[in-house]
């Protein structure tokens, strides 16, 4: 296990199968596919920086590293992947077996290189702020004093643009002072990119706002009849800054930052009617078909993916709402830009609030946005790549190495990610192309990282099953995937199997079974699943804190029990994007089914024990768990 661990600390990189099987069929036989989850810009401490650029082989452009075979004397390189003899270049010329370039170093297998040459001048950042203005006062409130907190905290060179949207969608012109400007498009209606030529010259010579547009914000003024749901244009308004930054900064870091506080109901990508008669899409009417808006919505959404993914820009949403908001739609769009997506019900909850933050607040566990990636991938012949499962667009180089079978983005070699940051890990598949060679199914056993297993299929399974229902909205269920897919192997276990910590004066903090028994009167559970963690008191515990018990003197020990989940928790949720809902409860208090819900209910009202848990309420996780209970068995075949 530790040995995986290092790997991934070194080289950002998990596998389930460390011995790669020697033939097709050998592959064949295993239920969990040749894959990996990678890391591109996971931190690695002394990570080897080379300030120049990467040698790359002339036929197939893979770059020189330790696996290379060097010709000291004739100063030649062999590419391991194509077997290309390369000359090295002039300023090479001093290299000999006791004076190795970093890049030939057995240990350095993963460098980074740093070339002004290769990626251009830096240029500032972009922020397109849209702004849905079809909400409930409070909620408004809630959006503009976070905005104006972000605003503060926007790096000084960045260029920022303001979009509002309701019944129509309104670009405002930033930096006019006392005069603000702003230009009204109807959001019935997609805009071409011709009309936004008016629009031109946007961001020039315009910095950091103030915060005066954001004080200004006011609800939609249009009225909204009382069967009605309110005139939201989101497709529109999200069309109208995907063009703005495509004429004003093509190719250049920019995101578009949607706030959304409701469903679309008005132009493309509307979701549900105006009428309140008509219910939103569920799952149920995804799979009869009987959602007749859905495929039409996707539809334009996946126009807006392929526009930005070939601007290089970025879809985030942040859907704050009691009904659902369209993020199923929507999701094609953010996830082949790499965008981030928070879902929680209103813009005043701390999931919303501290997430926001945590994007621009600099800090030992800030997000590190990166913006224009591009991944490319090459193997060994007999190696070919099925496709990546993840926050990446295929830039469609299909090349012989990739497989005919496509997962994924797939049919290609080379991937646009347009945003990503220090978390950001993908979904690597692969397919083993030999037909003949050694059998290496003995020893495939001893190279099994079960946990890399686990995420790797969780992912497929999530890819290949769109239409499993469980007890969530489609846009709960896009997403959970979302998050999933971008998530590293640690965070996608606790995702699949929640962790449960017992904390009581007998003993240290121990893990314990996700299971009713785990309950006492005298102990506090942590349990952490992922996007919950769970404070939960004993009752008796619960009555001696009540009683202040830990406020004297002689009760120290008791004072420590009670502060050490609340450290542990602290610890979970500083490192975890999005920042996940915390919630302190009490044994039998109306919180407490937010960890009898994950529980394993072995003890029930009509057990001996009763007392402990009662009866419990299955939500969506009982899907993890059968989930797991499934990939257990497949993956012991
Ligand atoms: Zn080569």
């Amino acid at each position: 296990m530790s040995e995986f661990l290092d790997l991934e600390a070194q080289d950002g990189i998990r596998m389930p199968w460390n011995v790669i099987p020697g033939t097709r069929e050998n592959a064949l036989s295993c239920v969990v596919p040749i894959s990996a989850i990678y890391t591109p810009l996971k931190q690695v401490p002394d990570i080897p920086v080379l300030p120049y650029s990467p040698l790359r082989c002339r036929m197939c452009r893979s770059i020189l590293n330790p696996f290379s075979i060097v010709d000291y004397v004739a100063k030649i390189w062999v590419c391991p992947f194509c077997f290309q003899r390369n000359h090295f270049p002039q300023h090479y010329s001093s290299i000999s077996e006791s004076n190795l370039p970093a890049e030939l170093f057995p240990q350095y297998t993963t460098v980074e290189y740093i070339s002004t040459a290769e990626t251009g001048p830096v240029v500032p950042p972009v922020f397109m702020f849209v702004v849905d203005t079809c909400m409930i006062e409070e909620e408004i409130g809630y959006l503009k004093s976070a905005l104006a907190q972000v605003v503060e905290l926007l790096p000084d060179n960045s260029l920022v643009g303001f979009i509002t949207f309701g019944t129509y969608v309104q670009v405002h012109e930033l930096g006019f002072g006392l005069l603000p400007k702003s230009y009204v498009f109807k959001g019935t209606k997609e805009v071409t990119k011709d009309e936004m030529l008016d629009q031109m010259c946007f961001f020039a010579g315009k910095r950091k706002p103030t915060t005066g547009v954001i004080e200004e914000l006011q609800k939609d003024p249009w009225p909204v009849p009382a069967d009605q749901r309110a005139s939201r244009c989101t497709g529109a308004a999200l069309s109208v800054a995907a063009s703005l930054l495509g004429v004003c900064v093509p190719g250049s870091g920019a995101r578009i930052m949607a706030f959304v506080g409701g469903p679309s109901t008005e132009g493309p990508g509307s979701i549900v009617s105006k009428s309140l008669l008509e219910p939103i899409r569920s799952h149920k009417d995804l799979d009869k078909d009987s959602a007749p808006l859905y495929d039409k919505a996707v539809k334009f959404y996946d126009q807006i993916a392929k526009q930005l993914v070939h601007q290089g820009h970025v879809l985030d949403v942040f859907a704050c709402a009691v009904d659902q908001v369209g993020v199923a739609e929507m999701k094609v769009a953010i996830e082949k830009t790499g965008g981030i997506v928070v879902l929680v019900e209103s813009f005043g909850h701390s999931v919303f609030k501290d997430s926001l933050l945590r994007i621009f607040q600099s800090s030992d566990n800030d997000l590190g946005l990166s913006f224009n990636g591009i991944l490319e991938i090459n193997c060994s012949k007999d190696v070919k790549i099925q496709g990546i499962i993840g926050p990446c667009a295929s830039l469609e180089k299909k090349s012989p190495l990739s497989s005919d079978t496509v997962i994924g983005q797939g049919n290609t070699s080379a991937w646009k990610m347009c945003g990503l940051d220090k978390k950001t890990s993908l979904c690597l598949v692969y397919d083993i192309a030999k037909k003949d060679g050694s059998n290496t199914i003995g020893q495939a056993a001893s190279g099994f990282d079960q946990e890399a297993a686990a995420a790797v299929m969780a992912r497929l399974v999530s890819f290949k099953m769109e239409t499993e229902v469980f007890n969530n909205s489609p846009d709960e269920t896009a997403y959970f995937r979302m998050v999933l897919d971008r998530e590293d192997v640690t965070n996608a276990v606790v995702m699949i199997q929640p962790s449960l910590i017992s904390y009581s004066f007998q003993s240290g903090p121990e893990p314990v079974l996700l299971d009713v028994t785990a309950i006492a009167a005298d102990k506090i559970l942590l349990l952490d699943s992922y996007f919950t963690v769970v404070i939960f008191h004993g009752i008796t515990i619960a009555q001696w804190r009540n009683a202040g018990y830990q406020d004297q003197q002689d009760h120290e020990v008791f004072a420590q029990l009670l502060k050490s989940p609340h450290e542990e928790a602290d610890t979970i949720i500083r490192e975890r994007f999005p920042v996940p809902r915390l919630v302190v409860c009490d044994q039998y208090g109306s919180q407490a089914r937010f960890l009898l819900a994950k529980l394993n209910p072995s003890v029930t009202y009509n057990s001996d024990n009763s007392s402990h848990g009662g009866d419990v309420i299955f939500t969506d996780d009982v899907s993890f768990q059968v989930f797991m209970d499934h990939l257990m068995r497949l993956a012991v075949q």
